[in-house]
């Protein structure tokens, strides 16, 4: 009942947030004097083949217009320098965006002499897993690779288009292990509770990451948008939250203590392992169509039309589609969400970026999250306890959830978008 309002209460919350105002100007803000360490994300649409639950911006490889679309992604990211802005970290997410490898590399080298990166985050296939590649992108400093596993039962694999183009289960089990110790974090990326998925495939799915003993595991809920959800259903069968709760206890179960919590579905096996940016990161920029940047307050989305994207930024024009302003107490509540999200909420911290404020927004919520046991106020900070973890997926289900709806929308409507695929 608890988990049903808490998840309720997040999806009005963040439907909500995720509201952006066509009238306002689309504008990022002044890059500022002593800003926040920032992230420089980089969006590559181009996926091989589309899978049915993916609500992100993807489109089918065309290997011309993803050439120049890369061309405009450096440019991007040059225009950024000029106006000042400094990034200390990248994460180049998907789509896929090892489809053109050397495209790649040549975008961080270029990255790499606008800004003082120290940490690089590169989103991966299992069937990209190849020598060749890895080379590439060790030569481009990666330190951490996502490798997006989703389940390593055949079964499913079949059922969600994905075991021809990206391997069996096995095959990407082997893979895997293969692969550890080549980069500073290499990260499988899980998704649970599928539709079909029953406890016994979950089980086998967390033997094979125990015996090949992955260094960091993502394992998220099945996060569907509302123009998903039908694709879904037809490829997978009908979506129920019915096993999440008990899905999540099994995953933690076996697990923890091998791994620490980076965030409440993030698991790590060393203390030096790069995680999730909006955890470690206030602020990050969005670079490439469809992406979504959040800087100093204002949240913001670049055009979803591949074709208007580049033809905008070779005309020297950042391709922001819509902006939205957050009030003071969104931005309280989005450190407040993210800041438990990676385990815990330093108060002093926040006291000082929100001077008198903090607690006339965070009341309630510190009150009421504290009463159902899912935090804990240590005299320093507060933690999220193992139940809390729980309602921490659950909120974040909800918020990404809120996400690919508006990614959705933007495809449909605002700014326009590529082909419905
Ligand atoms: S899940 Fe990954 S590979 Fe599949 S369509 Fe989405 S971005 Fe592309």
């Amino acid at each position: 009942m608890i988990h049903r309002v808490i998840g309720y209460r997040a999806r009005q919350e963040f439907a909500a947030a995720m509201r952006f105002d066509e009238k306002e100007h689309p504008q990022i803000p002044p890059a500022g004097t002593a800003p926040p360490p920032r992230l420089l994300y980089l969006h590559v649409p181009f996926c091989e083949r589309l899978c049915p639950y993916c609500s992100f911006n993807r489109v089918v490889f065309e290997e011309d217009l993803c050439r120049r679309y890369f061309d405009a992604l450096r440019k991007e990211i040059r225009l950024y320098r000029e106006l000042g802005y400094t990034f200390g970290g990248i994460y180049v997410g998907g789509g896929t965006p090892t489809v053109l490898i050397e495209e790649l590399a040549e975008t961080l080298a270029v990255a790499r002499d606008c800004f003082p990166i120290r940490e690089i985050s590169v989103e991966t296939n299992p069937n990209h897993l190849t020598e060749k590649n890895l080379l590439r992108l060790r030569d481009s400093h990666v330190n951490r690779l996502s490798v997006g596993v989703q389940s390593f039962d055949d079964g499913l694999l079949k059922r969600m288009d994905r075991y021809e183009k990206y391997g069996s289960g096995e095959t990407i089990a082997r893979r895997l292990k293969e692969l550890r110790g080549v980069f500073d974090t290499l990260n499988a990326d899980m998704i649970f509770n599928f539709p079909s998925q029953d406890l016994d495939m979950l089980k086998r799915d967390l033997d094979i990451l125990t015996d090949i003993e992955a260094e960091q595991v993502t394992f998220y809920p099945l996060m569907i948008s509302d123009m998903t959800r039908r694709k879904v259903v037809d490829a997978l069968g009908n979506v129920s939250g019915g096993n999440e709760k008990r899905f999540y206890r099994e995953i933690v179960r076996r697990l923890v203590p091998a791994y620490r919590f980076s965030s409440a579905w993030c698991f790590s096996r060393k203390g030096t392992m790069i995680d999730e940016y909006i955890v470690d990161y206030d602020e990050y920029a969005g670079l490439g169509s469809g992406s979504i940047g959040y800087l100093n307050g204002i949240c913001y989305a670049n055009t979803f039309h591949i074709p208007a994207y580049i033809d905008q930024v070779n005309r020297g024009r950042l391709p922001l589609m819509a902006t939205r302003t957050f009030s003071l107490r969104d931005r309280v509540r989005y450190d407040f969400l993210m800041r438990l999200f990676g385990g815990s909420l330093n108060l002093k911290g926040l006291e000082e970026k929100y001077p008198g404020r903090l607690y006339r927004v965070l009341w309630l919520d510190l009150a009421l999250f504290s009463l159902i046991g899912a935090i804990r106020y240590t005299g320093e900070d507060y933690r999220l306890t193992d139940q809390g973890r729980y309602a921490w997926v659950i909120m974040m289900r909800e918020f990404f959830t809120a996400v690919n709806n508006f990614r959705d929308f933007c495809r449909g409507g605002l700014g326009g978008g590529n082909t419905p695929v």
